[in-house]
């Protein structure tokens, strides 16, 4: 089996991302549907929304729970917001057919962000991918849940779909010790691509990639201060943006792992190597995206 690939902004030269286009409108820059937020955590998902617009999609929607779907509109005027029937800390596992048919019509969606519920977010991100077509997929937090009681849930997607769950998660979704993950990171995500049929992103101090081809990539950066809460949810964010913008699964995964990354950097080298906030990240993408074209 080869070593992990280094991700590098010379590694990431063989990983294209897809040009755009001058005379592209906002559809044609691709639309991404991010399914997320709570009573408990809206911000999750306006993390991840604010991520997914920094990393160039071109219109966004967002579908929450009632309770705070207003907020949620009002925090995120670029958005369209969809409040659907729930508890304040979810999102009825009924509203799966009418989100998932709102999904088949966007390039990208993200399921996961402030789903605190786990047991309605399993419920429901299983709905959603049980009617899915067309979209890539980015599931993370609570939307991996789905996966715990159906391994099969995301195969009919074709490799279609990114996990990103960090060590904690991955120990859920494989029923084993978070030690034994975090002791051999990459054979964790290798067990997990064979298992669900994904891309996977397990996240960490270094974030291990693997398609499921089998190529492997790693990035080893960013630094501690993106150990902070909400920090995940921007990944989710960016790599669900990419995957609008018409980015290939892995290609959106190993972007995003290093644009998260670098926007760390960035952040550690002005104001320290820790204190900066997650809300803070999505603003450094794009002139690292521009440095990078
Ligand atoms: P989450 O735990 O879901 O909020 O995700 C945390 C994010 O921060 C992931 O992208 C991790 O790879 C990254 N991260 C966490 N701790 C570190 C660290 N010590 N060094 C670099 N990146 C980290
Ligand atoms: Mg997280």
């Amino acid at each position: 089996m080869n070593k992990p690939i280094q991700v590098t902004p010379a590694s990431l030269r063989r990983l294209a991302l897809p040009s755009l286009d001058d005379e592209a409108d906002k559809d044609a820059r691709g639309r991404v549907l991010l399914v997320g937020g709570c009573a408990e955590n809206p911000g999750g998902l306006l993390l991840a929304a604010e991520a997914a617009m920094r990393a160039g999609a071109g219109k966004l929607q967002l579908a929450t729970t009632h309770a705070v779907s207003v907020a949620v509109a009002i925090a995120v005027p670029e958005a369209r917001v969809f409040g659907h029937p729930g508890k304040p800390d979810s999102i009825s596992p009924r509203a799966a057919q009418e989100i998932a048919e709102r999904a088949n019509r966007v390039n990208a969606l993200l399921v996961g962000p402030g789903l605190v519920d786990e047991d309605a977010a399993a419920r429901l991100a299983r709905g959603i991918l049980r009617e899915l077509e067309h979209p890539a997929v980015v599931l993370d937090a609570g939307g991996l849940a789905a996966l715990r009681e159906d391994a099969d849930a995301a195969r009919h997607l074709d490799g279609r779909v990114v996990l990103t769950p960090h060590a904690g998660e991955m120990a859920q979704l494989l029923d084993m010790e978070r030690d034994d993950v975090e002791a051999d990171p990459e054979a964790a995500a290798r067990t997990a691509v064979a298992r669900f049929g994904t891309v996977v992103a397990l996240k960490g101090p270094r974030t291990i990639i693997v398609g499921p081809e089998g190529t492997a990539y790693q990035y080893e950066g960013g630094g501690v201060g993106l150990a902070t809460s909400g920090s995940g949810d921007v990944l989710g964010g960016i790599v669900a943006g990419l995957l609008a913008r018409g980015a290939e699964p892995v290609t959106a995964a190993v972007w995003g792992v290093y644009l998260h990354g670098e926007a760390g950097n960035a952040l550690a080298r002005r104001t320290g190597a820790v204190g900066f906030l997650a809300r803070e990240l999505p603003a450094e993408v794009p002139a690292i995206l521009h440095r990078m074209s």
